[in-house]
């Protein structure tokens, strides 16, 4: 069941800071929707096309869009997903009909996505690789 609450938020003015609004717990500072609603939103992303969840969430696309970039960034905290690899797999996937790719390193020994960007190119990987860093290079596995 989808709730719908209605709560005016308070905003104090401040003469250093400007205006402040008021954090609440059912909520993202920045979003009109709760927690539960994005979440649910999110889930339904990852499981349908976008007609279905833009008609059963009654939200446009982009607000989809905003709504999985906040519940992403609030999952995954201070969490850096390239920590502690050992053993990758990098694989490119394409859209419109192979002519968009997406490339993708994952993490084999715990089966997750850690880093993904568009374009397939070597200069894609090397984006990976600069965000990999030396240290962390150095503890890959070589087959
Ligand atoms: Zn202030």
């Amino acid at each position: 069941m989808v709730c719908r609450i209605r709560y005016s938020i308070r905003r104090v003015s401040c003469f250093d800071c400007g205006v402040k609004v008021e954090a609440v717990p059912w909520a993202q500072s920045g979003s009109r929707f709760t927690r539960t609603f994005e979440m649910h939103t999110t889930y339904l992303a990852q499981q349908n096309d976008k007609t279905t969840v833009t008609k059963l969430m009654r939200i446009g696309w982009t607000t989809v869009g905003k709504i999985i970039h906040r519940v992403v960034a609030d999952q995954l905290g201070d969490i850096d997903r390239l920590d502690n690899l050992r053993l990758i797999g990098i694989d490119e996937i394409s859209y419109r009909r192979h002519h968009e790719y997406i490339t993708v390193v994952v993490d084999h020994e715990r089966g997750v996505v850690v880093w993904a960007a568009k374009g397939k190119s070597a200069a894609t990987l090397k984006q990976f690789f600069d965000a990999l860093g030396p240290q962390r290079l150095a503890k890959l596995s070589s087959p």
